[in-house]
């Protein structure tokens, strides 16, 4: 689960992080309001979404010419100015895609005076199966690009966690920033105090960008982005409390509701299977004979009516989809229960689309049975690879 900037920072600061004073604002007043709480005379006007990339965007209400969705204002007029141009516009930048997100919160921030940019993020490395914190003195820019064009400006330090954090740990990051003195010891703090909210938050990935080093000599992190582990976030309802659900795919967060895992992809078949490694397998085995899923989807254990109902209903609202490959193995749960439910399911959401059906598992021929005599169009499969050759072919010859 992502959030916005302003909520991670709030975090951080909990944590002992340095972060600008600001406030989050959902309208023009709000944002007045919030610039008139700050000290001034510089103010920084920050539009939130869940995108990177603000500052060089460009809003598609306004001409080419206007500032993006990050902006730096000289007085309290300027913040209402700009305010008023950002809520309710629609900002593309480049990790939005064409469409861009409408900008519905601002963040009203004491504008720093910025001597040097640096980058520092931690994520999950998978690799080494630890916490891993990637810096470089380059801030500010695209960090794929100094990736790319100068990886030697980028150290990663990784932290085992039958140690956790050590001061050395510190002492590289403070060293691989070129820091000296009194700013090398904020760095080390810093990057203390970083890994014991990453841990305690569950976080899954943690970008600074740029964290900087002001002209009074302090370190303050300007911006940041950060991401949750879903499954760890009963463990911290504040966290979960700040989920945006107008930042995330409607279909999705309904498919959240009713406990399916749910992901849209760009083909046209929609799946239903239960068990997400046989809805990889099914999603690979569409793609072998040369069509595209519309979405992932595991419906659990208990494919229940209502589940498969709710599952219908979520896969049909995706308006590319032109037929569904139901791939169900009953185990636990018998193969005539699950028919009976895509029946139901079926009959309920008046399915207007091909449905090709593979069921295997216990009772299976009654499972069977029950699909042919439903008096609905659905077309049954033996395997797997029947099956996906049945739909392709079906929205091949619809198309
Ligand atoms: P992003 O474009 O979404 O990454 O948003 P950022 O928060 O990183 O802001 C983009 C850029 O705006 C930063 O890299 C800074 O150069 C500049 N900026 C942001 N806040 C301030 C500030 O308080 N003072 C100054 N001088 N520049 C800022
Ligand atoms: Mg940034």
């Amino acid at each position: 689960m992502n959030i916005h900037e302003y909520q991670a920072k709030e975090l951080l600061a909990k944590y002992g992080i340095g972060v600008p004073a600001g406030h989050a604002a959902m309208s023009v007043e709000e944002a007045v309001a919030a610039a008139e709480k700050l000290p001034g005379p510089l103010y920084v006007v920050k539009a939130q979404i869940h995108a990177g990339g603000r500052g060089k965007g460009k809003f598609k209400e306004l001409g080419q010419d206007a500032k993006g969705g990050v902006r730096l204002a000289h007085s309290v007029d300027d913040v209402r100015k700009d305010a008023g141009e950002m809520l309710g516009n629609t900002l593309v930048t480049i990790q939005t895609g064409d469409e861009g997100k409408q900008v519905n919160r601002l963040y009203v921030t004491d504008g720093v005076d910025i001597a040097k940019e640096f980058y520092l993020s931690m994520l999950v490395d998978r690799a080494s199966s630890h916490i891993a914190m990637i810096v470089s003195t380059e801030g500010g820019m695209d960090i794929e690009d100094v990736a790319h064009n100068t990886p030697e400006k980028i150290t990663t330090i990784t932290i085992d966690p039958a140690t956790g954090f050590m001061p050395h740990h510190g002492r590289s990051v403070a060293y691989a920033l070129k820091l000296e003195g009194a700013l090398a010891k904020q760095a080390q703090k810093l990057a203390a105090q970083l890994y014991e909210a990453f841990t305690a938050l569950d976080a899954e990935m943690l970008e600074i960008n740029p964290l900087v080093e002001t002209e009074g000599g302090e370190l303050l992190v300007l911006d940041t982005k950060m991401s949750f582990d879903g499954n760890a976030l009963y463990r911290h309802p504040d966290v979960e409390a700040m989920r945006d659900e107008t930042e995330e795919d409607p279909a999705e967060v309904e498919a959240g509701k009713h406990d399916l895992a749910y992901i849209k992809l760009d083909g046209n078949i929609g799946c239903m299977v239960n068990g997400a490694g046989l809805a990889m397998a099914t999603m690979d085995i569409i793609k072998l004979n040369g069509a595209f899923p519309a979405n992932f989807l595991d419906v659990g254990g208990g494919a229940t009516t209502e589940k498969v109902t709710e599952a219908f209903k979520i896969i049909l609202s995706d308006d590319a989809v032109e037929g569904i490959l139901v791939n169900i193995f009953g185990g636990i749960m018998r193969c005539d229960t699950i028919a009976e439910g895509i029946v139901a399911a079926a009959k309920e959401v008046e399915l207007d689309v091909p449905l090709v059906v593979r069921l295997e598992g216990t009772n299976v021929e009654a499972g069977k049975d029950i699909l042919a005599n439903s008096g609905l169009p659905i077309i049954p499969a033996d395997d797997l690879g029947d099956a996906a050759r049945k739909i392709v072919a079906q929205v091949k010859e619809a198309a």
